[in-house]
């Protein structure tokens, strides 16, 4: 049974007293959540304040990413030790935005990846889709090549610290969400390439979460499927009230 988790990501979003006053509410709102995580990826420059106000509370810390080293002469970049030191369990890696903005590859998601696994870091690895490889009808092939690029070689306990998000880049911050349909597909692919590289029991228990403009209305229907094990949410986890509602979403 696979562990429900639910995470926002703000991006470039909040001072560090607008990311305060939300965690605050959020905490009031989410308190009675228990069978599912609940993860905020602020900025770094939030990192520790946040920390601090979710000390002893429901929820958890993440880095929006990090840098594979473990100090030295690389200006502007965050070592898995230093998340780690401020707080955080998680770390988002591979984001699409990060691929398309900074040349991130499958390479350096790789590289990303086994830091923060050695740090003790839970990595969410980001693949999908751009609209013209969908509707080239290429997705399968995309989406196979970033998990065995990315994911293949790590341990059975490593790859039970992996969370996957399947994020269709045309679904990012578009207001166009996969179906849950497409989505289903997708991560059941997702479970059967992992079965491939690991093993079908380690894959099970693999858990993959959907990205992709969600939002409270949208949440339920795409949680029904078996494969689906929760979200990975930007617009819609800026606001208390709209992220606390994705988190406490009706199960149907
Ligand atoms: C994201 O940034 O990972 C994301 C899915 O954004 P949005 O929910 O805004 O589409």
């Amino acid at each position: 049974m696979r562990r429900p988790i639910i995470a926002g990501n703000w991006k470039m979003n909040k001072t560090v007293s607008e990311a305060v006053d939300f965690v605050r509410q959020l905490k009031v709102l989410v308190a009675d959540v228990r069978d599912i995580d609940i993860v905020v990826a602020p900025t770094f420059t939030a990192l520790r304040a946040i920390s601090r106000e979710i000390e002893g509370s429901n929820i958890e810390l993440a880095g929006q990413d990090v840098f594979w080293e473990s100090r030295g002469a690389y200006t502007g970049e965050i070592s898995p030790s230093m998340l780690k030191d401020v707080g955080c369990r998680y770390v988002i890696i591979g984001h699409s935005e990060r691929r398309q903005y900074f040349g991130e590859t499958n390479e350096l998601v790789q590289k990303k990846i086994k830091a923060s696994l050695a740090m003790g870091l839970h990595p969410i690895v980001c693949v999908g889709e751009a609209l013209e490889e969908r509707e080239a009808g290429k997705t399968f092939d995309v989406v196979k090549i970033q998990v065995i690029q990315c994911l293949e070689g790590f341990s059975r306990e490593e790859m039970e610290k992996i969370t996957i998000a399947y994020e269709p880049i045309w679904a990012i911050g578009t207001g166009k969400t996969a179906t849950p349909q497409q989505a289903e597909e997708v991560h059941a692919f997702i479970r059967e390439q992992m079965g491939y590289i690991t093993n079908r029991q380690i894959s099970e228990g693999v858990r993959i979460q959907y990205g992709g403009s969600v939002n409270p209305d949208n949440i339920s229907d795409l949680m029904v499927h078996p494969n689906i094990d929760g979200a990975l949410v930007g617009g819609a986890s800026l606001k208390a009230d709209s992220f606390s509602s994705v988190v406490k979403f009706k199960r149907m």
